[in-house]
């Protein structure tokens, strides 16, 4: 009937990787913190969904941007519906904003969001086609304050995750009352030198020519030495912001340096932005990009409210704990439970449930077997103690309990075995 051999195994799509155990604690110990941290700058989780309608990517992102024009999943529903895999997450996060009514009842709105993003871009170490982020937004406030909260509480998120030798640069983009006429400056420019940029360059000069700041390619950032810079630029509005920023930031404690080539890639932006970097990963020196984003929720049909907010990339951020060996999270206490005869297999269960129950981490064989190989199987999970459960021991009401690292053991009673580890465990 069937045929012979093993079936032929089907892999993980390109660029979407699984992030298995004993990776996927770490992960879980970074969302945990940044839940903790953000809560307490009074932040709430917002779940926003995977697809959206991909004009809303056309019309936040931006049409001319790479993401948009070369990088999205989209396709069309059974209904003809044009759909994306969201590759960001703050259009989504404004939609629901606004789609939801929030601001109605409430003029500031907090909100973070985590989960996977997705881009059709070349794979490479730490950067994924499906790759993960957590994002904060804050919505309703057009205060400097709300830049430096922001940027503090991801500051505190780096501190608590005590990572080091990341740099904070910020930088302020001009608004849509100072960009015009610096873009012109820039533009002119731009063309005397443009047979030295790279063909992105040239394709952003006419579409939003702050991005050649933005460019990787070193000949471009050698030719930009000499193009006019955004600061001289800006209107009195967007100086007084961004000093207003500046000393927020430093009454706060947090360090930052100015870096004028701090542009947002998205069309959304202006004001502040800025990048939380490292040195450490190579070329991929962003763990986390952010900015102002005024006129954003307005342009996807809400009121006129102001936005400001960042994002991590999660990939990024492990391979900097991987790197400063800070991506193991504490082991927890393992009791391994050995079970010897036929008696004391039926009495392991509501011992290992009740142990269970009272979030001691219990480990067992499912069956009885030697006590050498059960001991065995306990050295390698790295218990720190073994219930041994004999029958001897079950006609008492008692089991042995065994310190691995103390290599002692002593007997305790049934009934007092929760309170046993339970105290251990504190
Ligand atoms: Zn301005
Ligand atoms: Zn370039």
């Amino acid at each position: 009937m069937s045929m012979s051999g093993p079936a032929k195994k089907i892999t993980a799509v390109k660029g979407m990787n699984d992030i298995m155990p004993p990776a996927s604690t770490a992960w879980q110990m970074v969302e945990d913190t940044a839940a903790r941290v953000f809560a307490t700058y009074g932040y709430a989780e917002v779940r926003i969904p995977v697809v959206e309608e991909t004009q809303l990517f056309v019309r936040s992102v931006g049409e001319s941007t790479a993401i948009v024009e070369k990088e999205m999943y989209s396709f069309t529903d059974r209904n003809g519906l044009p759909l994306s895999l969201r590759p960001e997450g703050t259009a989504s996060l404004v939609r629901a904003y606004v789609e939801s009514g929030a601001y109605v009842a409430e003029p500031i709105a907090k909100y973070w969001y985590r989960g996977p993003m997705f881009r059709y871009e070349r794979p490479q170490k730490g950067r994924q086609r499906q790759f993960y982020q957590i994002g904060a937004e804050l919505l309703g406030v057009t205060s400097p304050y709300a830049d430096a909260e922001v940027i503090a509480m991801m500051a505190q998120l780096i501190r608590e995750l005590k990572l080091d030798g990341v740099a904070l640069e910020i930088n302020s983009i001009g608004c849509p009352t100072c960009r015009p006429s610096f873009n012109e400056k820039l533009i002119a420019h731009l063309k005397s030198v443009e047979d030295e940029l790279c063909a992105d360059c040239k394709r952003r000069m006419a579409k939003n020519p702050l991005r050649v700041f933005d460019c990787k390619n070193e000949g471009c950032k050698h030719v930009l030495d000499s193009a006019p810079r955004i600061s001289s630029g800006w209107c009195d509005e967007c100086r007084v912001h961004f000093d207003a920023v500046k000393d927020a930031l430093t009454s706060t404690g947090v360090a930052f340096v100015v870096n004028e080539r701090i542009v947002r890639g998205l069309d959304y932006y202006m004001r502040t932005a800025f990048e939380f970097t490292t040195d450490q990963l190579g070329a991929q020196n962003a763990i986390s990009a952010g900015g102002r984003y005024d006129g954003l929720v307005r342009d996807l049909g809400g009121p006129d409210v102001a936005g400001v907010g960042f994002a991590l990339g999660m990939e990024r951020m492990m391979l900097l704990l991987e790197a400063q060996g800070k991506a193991a999270p504490p082991p927890s206490d393992i009791v391994y439970c050995a079970v010897l005869g036929e008696k004391a297999l039926e009495a392991a269960l509501p011992i290992i449930q009740q142990l269970r129950n009272d979030g001691v981490r219990v480990e067992w064989d499912f069956a009885s077997k030697s006590l050498k190989s059960q001991m065995r199987r306990a050295g390698k999970i790295g218990a720190e103690s073994v219930i041994i459960l004999g029958d001897d021991e079950l006609a008492k009401g008692a089991a042995v309990v065994r310190d691995m690292r103390a290599q002692a053991q002593h007997e305790v009673a049934l009934k007092d075995l929760p309170r046993h580890f339970v105290n251990i465990g504190e």
